[in-house]
């Protein structure tokens, strides 16, 4: 099975068949192959290095009903709130001191968010931190909006497709929520010039190995710059809250493959994998991830942006955060590095390919 996991590199691309074995197999040989040619396929690209984002999450309001999330607009018991541009500045200053030069602003789809104060809080980042990058995830928004947002300074969008079957994006939304919606935003962010992100989480209710191999088919297809999988974790409260989670295993081996199909992909160890295994996101850095999202966030709302239970490291200061990740990120032989950490460029990619 080892030649599987070989092809697969060298085509870049899998059959569903290829994909069946390789998630159900139980052959320790195969799978430490995997992981490995991944993880030597992301050095490749990107050295030992492992990129860093500041994640503030500035918002908890979402008009949004998502069957699987804690925030979702129905959902009882939520402290909503919403951070202010000098808190979301003070986050900024507080990250950029840390070495953080990307910021990922991740927010429920909060009105109150709008155009305006989107595009006035962007370009104040912008201003003040001209060498970080911006990252934005707010979920979906017309194509003008995403225009002014990117016109303001933001250089990067993350939108999980969450599935690319139609019929299980239905059983995972609302009837209000569209596929179709989705894939609009996913392109329009791609033709603006964003780098785009997109993803799912790896066991979600009614996921299957066919919905899985569609997944990977889009990535293959859209050529996003990041990919974020992580497992799925039932939050209290939801429809889904009774479901089981997702497979720490599954999700290493998706990330693998993830990496193999796409190889200059900026792929996170996400806080999911990392909040149902102690070593979660080292063991992600050892399956071919390369990037990881601390929180930067005030630490007194971080425990009420619970898109899921038992979320880590809702109780640390960032600067603790940065301690503890530098530390465990070292004991898999890479290192967390002060950089805007950008996909690669095609010139690099054709280097790259060529050693
Ligand atoms: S997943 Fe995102 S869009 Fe959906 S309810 Fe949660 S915060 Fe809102």
């Amino acid at each position: 099975m080892k030649d599987t996991v070989n092809q697969i590199a060298a085509s870049r691309d899998i059959t569903l068949e290829q994909l069946t074995r390789l998630l159900t197999t139980d052959d320790r040989e195969t799978i430490q192959h995997l992981f490995d040619t991944a993880h030597a396929t992301a050095q490749r690209y990107y050295g030992n290095k492992i990129f860093m984002r500041g994640l503030i999450e500035l918002s908890n309001h979402c008009k949004n009903d998502c069957l699987y999330c804690g925030i979702r607009r129905s959902q009882q018991g939520v402290q909503r709130y919403r951070l202010n541009q000098e808190q979301i500045l003070d986050c900024c200053e507080q990250g950029y001191k840390l070495g953080f030069r990307t910021f990922v602003l991740q927010g429920g789809e909060d009105g109150w968010f709008d155009d305006n104060r989107m595009c006035d809080i962007v370009a104040a980042i912008r201003r003040q931190y001209p060498d970080c990058a911006i990252t934005l995830s707010l979920g979906e928004r017309s194509r003008d909006s995403y225009q002014r947002l990117y016109d303001s300074g933001a250089n990067r969008y993350l939108l999980r497709h969450e599935t690319a079957d139609p019929a299980h994006y239905a059983r995972l939304h609302p009837s209000e929520m569209s596929f179709d919606n989705r894939m609009r935003c996913l392109q329009d962010l791609k033709e603006i010039g964003f780098q785009v992100g997109c993803g799912f989480m790896v066991g979600s209710p009614y996921q299957t190995v066919e919905t899985l191999w569609q997944d990977l088919q889009f990535i293959r297809s859209f050529q996003p710059q990041m990919v974020g999988i992580g497992p799925f974790i039932p939050a209290s409260g939801t429809p889904f809250a009774d479901r089981p989670a997702g497979s720490v295993e599954t999700t290493l081996r998706l990330l693998s493959l993830i990496r193999l199909l796409h190889p200059p992909v900026l792929l996170p160890a996400t806080t999911a994998l990392g909040t149902l295994h102690p070593r979660g996101r080292e063991l992600g850095i050892l399956a071919g991830a390369n990037v990881v999202m601390p929180n930067l966030s005030p630490r007194e709302h971080r425990k009420d942006y619970s898109l899921y239970d038992n979320k880590l490291c809702t109780g640390d200061e960032a600067a603790e955060c940065r301690v503890c990740l530098d530390r465990r990120i070292r004991t898999t032989g890479s290192q967390l590095v002060v950089d805007r950490g950008d996909a690669p460029t095609a010139k690099l990619k054709v280097e790259n390919l060529l050693n």
